[in-house]
């Protein structure tokens, strides 16, 4: 709830002037921020991906946060019932939350930003580039994790810098959260709700060019395992091959996916395809003159906003076991499927949320860019937050996610100062001024 009667407007109008001064004049400092975290190669399951936590937690002790760092119990919380899954092994997580304590009793504001990154993939895709250069280049800053999302987290960091700097009398708790695991199920933002972190509304900055998105599509990693009958492939004839057992059942995918985005949600229906099947992964055979004898393909399943995750299930396991209903052999073999790592079910925050029309205001302070509104075909913590901790949740942040995950993955420096500026006004608008 935003409560500007609390503080004269011409009071909360000098706030937000020094405030977007601070910030103008720190615009190189923000830059260089988001290039040197960019270098480390946080990347989810790896070393670095604990070194970035100490280090934010650094920062937010510098910043005079009042700061939780605690070591995620794996083993707990890997093994309660709800758990979203992971799909990289972790000998060790953290969690960091830092909270600027609001002088009153006013709504309180989680930033939440992710410090994971997926690989760099193909380096030959990245054209002879350091996929972590962290390079400067023109209007943009280039590297693995530029765009989703250490250009949010470096948003979210500066905007409450400028708040705390100047110590600006926020009313209500703003809470900054920097969270692990989040590209491999959520584990960091699970961690932080288990741990009893709330808010009245959440920002989270991914990348979605300064649009906002207040739901998500889901999507579910799977496993399908067809199985075949080996033999020499010189008698080919005599044996099964797995590889052959799987193209009606990837047809059947096919086939099911266009049935399912037939009919797409209205906050989706800028996308073609807003909840795609594909497999990712193939794995078949041992041997080049073998007839294989297994197949394992292993994919990922969007599911539709309001749609639950054992309805989307369902509808694949069905449309793997009617293939093999319409194939002799495997109506005798059928093919598995296993539901393992990322489970992210889909989220929505209420569109007359208040934390909507904060964004949309807030925005348009501080950019002539038009905004829209929609659902993102991804799935992220939005539905944990949502979803597990009823905090009220949606994406704003800088970045084309077209660019994410991709080779040169690049963010507009543009949209990173433009979003920090945002952010630090949708802080005060939302917790108020004491
Ligand atoms: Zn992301």
């Amino acid at each position: 709830m935003t409560d500007l009667a609390s503080s004269t407007f011409p009071e909360r109008h000098t706030w937000r002037s020094r405030l977007l001064n601070y910030l103008d004049e720190h615009a190189t400092q923000i830059v260089t921020d988001l290039a040197g975290l960019v270098r480390m190669p946080s990347v989810s399951g790896s070393d670095t991906e604990v070194d970035i936590q100490h280090v934010l937690s650094d920062r937010m002790s510098t910043m005079d946060l009042d700061v939780d760092t605690w070591q995620i119990s794996l083993e707990e919380t890997l093994a309660e019932p709800d758990f979203p899954g992971v799909e990289v092994d972790r000998s060790e997580a953290w969690g960091v939350v830092g909270r600027v304590a609001g002088r009153g009793s006013g709504p309180s504001l989680m930033l939440n930003a992710h410090v994971d990154v997926v690989p760099p993939g193909d380096l030959r895709t990245w054209e002879g580039a350091d996929p972590f250069s962290g390079r400067v280049t023109g209007d943009t800053v280039e590297g693995r994790g530029a765009c989703d999302m250490k250009a949010g987290l470096v948003a979210s960091l500066w905007a409450v810098r400028g708040l705390t700097e100047l110590k600006v009398p926020l009313r209500g708790d703003l809470v900054l959260a920097t969270v692990v695991g989040e590209e491999d199920g959520g584990l960091g933002t699970y961690a932080l709700l288990r741990r009893g972190w709330r808010a009245d509304a959440c920002v989270i900055p991914e990348p979605t060019s300064l649009d906002i998105a207040p739901a998500s599509a889901g999507a579910l990693t799977f496993r399908i395992t067809v199985p075949g009958a080996a033999t020499h492939a010189s008698r080919r004839l005599s044996g099964v091959s797995a590889i052959e057992k799987f193209i009606p059942i990837f047809s059947a995918l096919r086939r099911l996916e266009k049935e399912r985005n037939a009919i797409k949600h209205p906050l989706a229906t800028r996308w073609e395809l807003p909840i795609p099947i594909e497999i990712g992964k193939i794995a078949a055979g041992d041997w080049a003159s073998n007839v294989p004898d297994t197949l394992n393909a292993e994919g990922r399943m969007g599911v539709a906003i309001g749609e639950d995750i054992p309805t989307a299930r369902r509808a694949l396991e069905e449309a793997v076991g009617a293939a093999c209903q319409d194939d002799g052999w495997l109506r005798v073999h059928p093919a598995t499927v296993e539901w393992w790592g990322g489970q992210f079910a889909s989220g929505i925050t209420e569109v007359d949320s208040s934390i909507i029309s904060t964004v949309q205001r807030c925005h348009a302070d501080v950019s002539r860019s038009p905004q829209t509104m929609w659902a993102t075909p991804y799935g992220s913590d939005l539905r944990l937050m949502q979803g597990i901790g009823t905090v009220p949740t949606i994406h704003y942040g800088p970045g084309d996610a077209c660019l994410a995950h991709g080779p040169r993955e690049c963010v507009s420096i543009d949209e990173l100062l433009t979003a920090t500026r945002a952010l630090a006004l949708i802080a005060i608008d939302h917790c108020g001024l004491a």
